[in-house]
């Protein structure tokens, strides 16, 4: 056997403008693409979960686009702790290549493969690929990162130059791929890893009119149309590389504005991992939130009596996505009219959404509560009623999601706005209110 170099697809399931793959290839010989199912990751979900079908239909395509090219893509399930340190012994590796990735487990992961590949005298290196700017990449004059997201922006433009937005041409050094027949591995079915094959959700395509990114402005507040991507799952998985929709979306400010706060919340979650449990501002985790199990399960299954924010829990429960817009409401209603940890609903939309990011996720519901990185001010309670009179004036996306909307048989509202409004501005008040020491 050949010695060869391994690639580490995680977050990346795409071959063209990857740099990791690119800096694999231009460096070594013989790379070998490879992808785990990782076993630490998967055994917290749940049979039907649509994320791994998702993953294991876009690993199929990604195995059929190498072998295209005369390469197998070798698919794994179980611990990358254990697989990859075995592979690089079996094959005498010398370096591995991956693209980073900011989540905290995954960084913590990341080390400690590393130390274990330091060991075997194998190199494990990780390439910006995910974001446009990293860690460090977009920070104060005084190199302390931003916490307020319109100076970030500003100065995530000023540093933006071609050179950032240039493909990586895998293409031009695909002859250093380890080519041989007798290599293919196969793929890990669903079923053998433990999971269904049963699709009940669609996935949206990640070829999209680019009348949606030129009309965005206009569009991007109105659930009842499709005036979003719908690229979220696809730059959750890299199947989208995110060079190639700025380059896109540098015609349309709003848009590019959207995925400038994804970068910015990949940022503090570097740099404040303890955000995933704690308020950022420390001060609101003294708030006292109350915890209702029946108002709880009304708001998870959407049948709080106030129609914008059910239509987006049940649209959220039937196809794994939920409007921007609405994802707003629902997340402000259940910290400020129902007084519940807005870490109830982050585990919520974690388990939910197909989309589910944790920067992105933490980051959404910390602004709702208003305990986050420039969230919206604790006083700013939306009012679910004028939300819906605004963006969904004809009760459109309502009628589709609540058919029972305006009938006997849809409930009551389960708290009454004014008096709920009235209760969080106190109890955020009290919360807050300087401590004497
Ligand atoms: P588009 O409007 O087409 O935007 C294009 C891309 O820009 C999105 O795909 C996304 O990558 C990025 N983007 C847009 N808005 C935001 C934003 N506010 N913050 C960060 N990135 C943004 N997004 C996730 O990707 N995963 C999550 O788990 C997630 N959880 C959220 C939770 C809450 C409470 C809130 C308020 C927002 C959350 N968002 C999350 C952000 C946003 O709602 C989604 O990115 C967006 O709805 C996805 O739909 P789209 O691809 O059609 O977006």
């Amino acid at each position: 056997m050949k010695q060869l170099t391994l690639f580490w697809h995680r977050r990346d399931l795409r071959i063209s403008d990857n740099a990791g793959l690119f800096k694999a290839l231009k460096n070594g010989t013989n790379v070998q693409p490879v992808f785990i199912f990782d076993t630490q990751i998967l055994k917290h979900l749940p049979k039907g979960d649509q994320r791994v079908l998702f993953i294991h239909q876009t690993v199929s395509e990604l195995a059929a686009a190498y072998q295209q090219i005369g390469v197998s893509l070798w698919v794994f399930h179980g611990n990358p702790l254990e697989l990859i340190p075995a592979l690089v012994k079996e094959h005498q590796i010398q370096h591995v290549f991956c693209n980073r990735d900011y989540e905290p487990e995954a960084i913590a992961r990341d080390k400690a493969v590393y130390e274990k590949l330091k060991e075997l005298n194998c190199t494990f290196s990780g390439s910006k690929d995910q974001v446009i700017f990293e860690k460090e990449e977009v920070v104060k004059p005084d190199g302390n990162p931003y916490s307020v997201y319109t100076p970030y922006m500003k100065r995530w433009k000023e540093n933006l130059t071609d050179f950032h937005l240039k493909a990586y041409p895998v293409e031009k050094y695909a002859g250093n791929f380890h080519q041989d027949e007798k290599a293919k591995k196969p793929i890990p079915s669903l079923a053998a890893m433990g999971f269904s094959e049963v699709q009940t959700q669609d996935f949206p395509s990640v070829q999209i009119p680019s009348s949606i990114i030129s009309n965005y402005q206009n569009t991007r507040d109105i659930p009842a149309i499709n005036g979003t991507t719908r690229l979220s799952v696809h730059l959750r998985f890299g199947t989208i590389s995110i060079r190639e929709l700025v380059k896109a979306s540098l015609s349309n400010e709003k848009f590019l504005n959207e995925l400038i706060w994804r970068d910015f919340y990949q940022m503090i979650l570097y740099w404040y991992p303890n955000t995933i449990h704690n308020a950022f501002k420390s001060e609101y985790d003294r708030i006292e939130w109350e915890f209702d199990e029946h108002l709880f399960q009304a708001w998870c299954e959407g049948k709080t009596g106030y129609p914008l924010v059910d239509a987006g829990m049940r649209e959220l429960n039937e196809t794994g996505h939920m409007h921007n817009r609405v994802r707003m409401v629902v997340a402000s209603f259940l910290c400020k009219h129902l007084l519940h940890d807005w870490r109830l609903g982050e585990r919520y939309f974690a388990e939910k959404l197909l989309d589910f990011e944790l920067a992105s996720n933490v980051g959404g519901w910390q602004w709702a509560a208003g305990c986050g990185v420039d969230a919206a001010p604790y006083f700013r309670v939306f009012n679910p009623t004028s939300q819906q009179e605004k963006f969904d004036p004809k009760f459109e996306y309502i009628k589709k999601w609540v058919p029972e909307f305006g009938s006997d048989t849809y409930p009551e509202p389960v708290v009454e706005h004014k008096w709920a409004r009235e209760r969080i501005l106190e109890r955020y008040k009290r919360a807050l209110k300087p401590t004497s020491e």
